[in-house]
């Protein structure tokens, strides 16, 4: 018995996908979503469903519950599904750094979720696409610091953000005012600062989320990563670009090598043909796409690389489902 709470966002909607298309065994599915929603229907496996509103009670009589409606809907009532007995898998930032509560990838850290309490964390979507280029690499050399630049795409804020950027290219174009609502400043044909609180040490949420949870997932309390996140106008899959040290000197073959033979990663990576990771190909992709690896030209041993993933799927929806699967 499977619910998904926030079956209507981007992320809901996706997981919808995701236990269509990998033929997820369950045998009934509830799909929650809040008043404004309740009462449409969607198709799924041939039947129609029915969103219901999410319920006040804190039992969804489901053994796994997707949870994706928001951190204050998590916050509140995740400990409540979990404690009826129900496995939460939350894609909200909720419960992601609580002692409690495993935080997993499940090509890197699969052993953690099979400890959990009753939530089962899904990690940033920043960081899960790193991380799936420098786990690998931390398996294999130890990885010691990291400097990450990030091109986040709009349906990193949920469906809305695809319609903002949608209504102001049309705006732009027609040579009329762009508005705003989900973003701050103008996204079309512009980018920004992530939309995130920036906290005294300068740094914004997102930047921490990527600091903080790449060190619970990696069990590496110690590591140094900075990072710069910035909201691009692109409609689907996060970028990175990354440059990371190690305990020892690593060559581009050497992390080729690693790369090329590790889960859940595509190494396109092509100069004669300048092929490299892009958002537009790695939408829609399972596969985060890895490329442009080559020495830090700054620090020799060191790799620079530039990686694509979709953050809907794999870093979210994707992942998520990954999880559940570990139980299935
Ligand atoms: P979204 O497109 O805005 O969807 C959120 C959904 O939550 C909406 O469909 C909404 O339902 C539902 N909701 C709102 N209030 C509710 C309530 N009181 N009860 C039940 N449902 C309610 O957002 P999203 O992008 O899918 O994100 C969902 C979560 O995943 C967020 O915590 C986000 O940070 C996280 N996440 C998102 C991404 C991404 O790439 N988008 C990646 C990683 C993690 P209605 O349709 O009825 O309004």
């Amino acid at each position: 018995r499977v619910a998904v709470v926030g079956a209507r966002g981007a992320v809901g909607r996706e997981i919808l996908n995701l236990l269509e298309e990998r033929a997820f065994p369950l045998s009934e599915l509830r799909l929650y979503s809040s008043a404004r929603s309740a009462g449409r229907r969607v198709s799924f496996r041939g039947e129609e469903l029915v969103f219901e509103e999410l319920p006040e009670s804190g039992d969804l009589q489901a053994d796994i519950v997707f949870s994706s409606a928001g951190g204050s809907i998590s916050r509140k009532h995740a400990w409540d599904w979990a404690n009826a007995g129900a496995t939460v898998i939350d894609n909200t930032s909720a419960w992601r750094l609580d002692d409690r509560v495993p935080l997993v990838v499940p090509e890197v850290n699969a052993d953690a979720a099979r400890e959990h309490n009753g939530i089962i964390a899904n990690p940033n979507c920043s960081t899960i696409i790193a991380l799936m280029a420098l786990a690998p690499l931390h398996r294999a050399f130890g990885l010691q610091r990291a400097t990450v630049a990030t091109y986040q795409a709009v349906s990193g804020a949920g469906a809305a953000g695809v319609t903002e950027l949608e209504q102001q290219s049309r705006a732009v174009l027609a040579g009329e005012p762009a508005e705003t609502s989900v973003f701050q400043h103008v996204i079309a044909f512009n980018l920004f600062s992530h939309d995130s609180e920036v906290g005294e040490d300068g740094y914004n949420e997102e930047e921490r989320k990527l600091l903080l949870e790449s060190r619970k997932i990696l069990a590496a309390p110690e590591l140094r990563i900075s990072a710069t996140c910035v909201r691009v106008p692109v409609f689907r899959a996060h970028s990175e670009a990354i440059h990371a040290e190690f305990a020892q000197e690593v060559t581009p073959e050497m992390a080729r090598e690693v790369l090329g033979a590790a889960a859940g990663v595509k190494l396109v990576d092509d100069p004669a043909s300048n092929s490299f990771p892009m958002p537009i190909t790695a939408s829609g992709q399972d596969d985060v796409l890895v490329g442009r690896i080559r020495q830090d030209s700054s620090r020799p041993g060191s790799i620079a690389l530039f990686v694509a993933g979709d953050q809907v799927r794999k870093g979210a929806a994707l992942n998520a489902v990954q999880i559940a699967e570990l139980f299935s």
